[in-house]
């Protein structure tokens, strides 16, 4: 393993366990590393700091341990078992009514660069680091060793995630069985997952508890399930005992997708119907008094220079809404943006509101669930955040 040298007093992060070593605080490295290659990161000093996967760009060091070990299957399936335990105590796993969770959140797992996603017994890997991809094979040993029966097949789904110019050729597919059965299950609601060609890992597995207290505020409501993608608030609010609801998304696919999954938990049932329409063209011409509306936009801000934009953003898609919502309308509203704080957030919807003129209370602040968990001593991770308001 290559000897990564900080520059003076660069440690500081690190002893805090900060898992990210940025590439100004690189002094020198000993040999030639290639992206991916395991590091030991030293102090000026020459004193231990932490051992990661060295990466070209502004985050050099993604930490795997701060502690002078072994980087191999016996770690991953450490980290892997400790990962599971914890989906188990608070209650995603290993349940009869629910196998759709995210396994391993990154840095939240410590394990940062890799995602895994598990719908039935297939998981879903994803790695966005070179040095995740190159350990993949290990990672999926480790994954059979934890998971056991469970598991039977892993897809690698990296294709996009990877930096580019690693030039790896990567190409999506089954590293570990492989089946054409890609219906999963969600506290009692089935799904496909189209991990073949979706977003993510095939689903937003994000927004399990939110989807759930949706379905509690259904009952006899008029739901519009605004950037429905796979329609999961949309097959919540149909369960809840909605009186009609509406899912609408740019993507004919997404819509192909919705309209599938409400066929497969509520075949014959026509309160549902969906639209291939751009989100702010459709609020515009909303005719029918909607008392139930879900605003989950794509990240508006994907980098820090983008934020003011994106804030605009939010503010113009949520006035729009409170314009039509029904007088007693909830209003689910979300940003899955990491560079948006929640106190911008709650800021562009206060000024929605503003504009508008509503009377607005906040019900319900949301966040992303306990499977999407953030490291404490890295923030960063928080990016999941929604507020319920009751729309006088
Ligand atoms: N709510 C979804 C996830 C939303 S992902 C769930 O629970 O699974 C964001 C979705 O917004 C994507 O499917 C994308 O196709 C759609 N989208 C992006 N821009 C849009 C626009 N201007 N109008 C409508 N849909 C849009």
């Amino acid at each position: 393993m290559m000897n990564l040298y900080l520059n003076k007093g660069k440690e500081e992060s690190l002893r805090r366990f900060h898992p990210w070593v940025f590439s100004g605080a690189v002094n020198h490295i000993e040999g030639k590393p290639t992206e991916g290659d395991l590091v030991r990161v030293l102090t000026a000093q020459g004193d231990f700091v932490a051992v990661g996967h060295w990466q070209i760009g502004s985050i050099a060091v993604r930490v795997l341990s701060f502690e002078e070990e072994s980087i191999d299957k016996a770690f991953w399936v450490k980290r892997l078992q400790v990962a599971y335990d914890m989906r188990r105590a608070v209650g995603v796993a290993d349940r009869k009514d629910n196998d759709i969770y995210r396994l391993v959140h990154g840095e939240g797992d410590n394990l940062p660069g890799l995602i895994v996603d598990m719908y039935g017994a297939t998981a879903v890997m994803q790695a966005h680091s070179v040095g995740m991809h190159v350990c993949r094979m290990e990672i999926a040993e480790a994954l059979k060793e934890v998971l056991g029966d469970a598991l039977q097949n892993i897809y690698y789904k990296s294709e996009t995630t990877l930096p580019f110019k690693a030039e790896l050729g990567q190409e999506n597919g089954f590293i570990m069985g492989s089946t054409p059965d890609n219906v999963a299950t969600e506290n009692g609601l089935r799904f496909y997952i189209d991990w073949l060609k979706g977003q993510k890992t095939g689903f937003f597995v994000d927004q399990r508890d939110s989807r759930s207290l949706l379905e509690q505020y259904s009952k006899d409501r008029k739901v519009l399930n605004m950037f429905c993608y796979t329609g999961g608030f949309s097959v919540y609010a149909m369960r809840g005992g909605a009186q009609l609801v509406h899912s609408v998304d740019s993507s004919q696919k997404a819509v192909d997708l919705v309209n599938e999954n409400i066929r497969l938990n509520f075949p014959n049932d026509n309160r549902h119907e969906a639209f291939a329409e751009d989100a702010f063209k459709f609020l515009d011409s909303i005719t029918i008094p909607y008392d139930l509306v879900i605003l989950d936009p794509p990240a508006f801000a994907k980098h820090r220079d983008a934020i003011r934009h994106a804030i605009k953003g939010y503010t113009k898609l949520n006035a729009k809404a409170m314009e039509k919502i029904q007088s007693g309308g909830i209003l689910f509203t979300f940003s899955c943006s990491q560079a948006i704080t929640k106190e911008q957030f709650r800021m562009a919807v206060f000024t929605a509101a503003a504009i508008t003129g509503r009377k607005v209370r906040i019900l319900h602040q949301l966040h992303q669930p306990a499977d999407h968990p953030i490291n404490i001593y890295h923030p960063e991770g928080e990016y999941l955040k929604g507020l319920v308001l009751y729309v006088e």
